[in-house]
């Protein structure tokens, strides 16, 4: 442990934690940064982003994600490749444990985003992000005039199924079981739609490829564990996300999912604790969206260490 007290640590690296900290780096706040697991964010895992604005040709994931680092560290962000692995918003000023050394700071910004839960189907590894998706508004429009799957049941798969058919030529909605968790307006939305084939009773056992990329996907019926065949180029699975707040241990509020809420602004249920991004998006979850978030919480972390003089 040093003495030094950081004026604010963000935790986090995708776009939100990147403008957090080009915002307070430009405020003089001298943050500081621990980048986790996946440096860059989610970003890292997509070849092509096209509805980021100011790349008329679109940008690739980790370039775009390399220049708001390499831009936020111009201004004078810190930032250090390592995880968080627990924290203390008991007192100030705020504890952050990291590789076993404890850090402190007046203010803290989460920016930890969400994971998308994926299928864990054989071959799922090597398609991600050439193939399979978690994310129809960002990758849909790559799929013009070909078949693809979605796989779940809920409401987010019935409103990428329907978003998907103004680009694919067929969508086939799968789903485990033949009861929905979709409202019946979503339901029926998709069910109506000529260019949607839902299926029940149908989980993926296994994804094919060719030279180009996916080709289809082994479905198994898990009733009697009987297979079939089906043909595809995209698939999206959207069966939930899930925010990455376990090293909070409860100390900021969640809502039921384990989103972080906000509570004045960008603050959380702590004073001095901000939060940015897809940990508390529930709706949007773009980058776009979390990078703007992620401005806020710096202003937001910056007005609030003003007004503790
Ligand atoms: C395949 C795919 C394609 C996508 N394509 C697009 C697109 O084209 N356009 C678009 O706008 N959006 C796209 N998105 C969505 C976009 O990636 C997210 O909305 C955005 O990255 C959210 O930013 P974030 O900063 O909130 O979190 P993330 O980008 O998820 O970053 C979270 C960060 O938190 C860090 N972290 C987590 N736990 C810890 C810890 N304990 N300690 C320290 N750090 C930690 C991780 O290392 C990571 O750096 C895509 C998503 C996926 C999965």
């Amino acid at each position: 442990m040093t003495d030094e007290v950081r004026n604010v640590i963000i935790i986090g690296s995708g776009p939100a934690g990147y403008t957090a900290g080009l915002y307070s780096a430009r405020a003089l706040l001298e943050p500081l940064m621990f980048a986790g697991y996946m440096s860059g964010g989610q970003l890292m895992l997509t070849s092509d982003i096209e509805n980021f604005p100011g790349y008329p040709e679109g940008i690739g994931g980790p370039e775009m994600m390399i220049q708001l680092r390499e831009q936020a560290e111009k201004f004078g962000l810190e930032v250090q490749d390592k995880n968080v692995e627990r924290v203390d918003f008991s007192e100030k000023p705020f504890k952050v444990w990291v590789e076993g050394e404890e850090f402190r700071s007046k203010s803290v910004i989460i920016c930890t985003g969400a994971e998308s839960i994926w299928l864990g189907a054989e071959g799922e590894e090597e398609q991600k992000g050439r193939g399979i998706s978690t994310c129809a508004t960002c990758d849909g429009a790559f799929f013009r005039e070909q078949e693809v799957l979605v796989i779940g049941g809920g409401d987010s798969a019935m409103e990428e199924a329907t978003f998907l058919t103004r680009f694919a030529s067929k969508v086939t909605l799968l789903h485990r079981r033949d009861v929905f968790k979709a409202s019946k307006v979503m339901y029926e939305r998709a069910l109506n739609n000529p260019k949607i084939e839902i299926k029940t009773f149908k989980t993926v056992r296994s994804w094919l490829s060719d030279e180009t990329g996916l080709s289809g996907a082994v479905l198994e019926d898990p009733r009697d564990g009987s297979t079939e065949e089906i043909s595809c180029t995209g698939a999206f699975i959207a069966i939930g996300h899930k925010p990455i707040t376990n090293f909070l241990e409860e100390q900021v509020e969640t809502d039921e999912a384990g989103y972080i809420l906000a509570k004045t602004h960008t603050m959380t249920s702590v004073d001095g604790v901000f939060a940015a991004g897809d940990v508390v998006d529930t709706r949007y979850r773009q980058a776009i969206t979390a990078a703007g978030m992620g401005c806020q919480a710096a202003i937001d972390a910056e007005k609030w260490l003003e007004d503790q003089h």
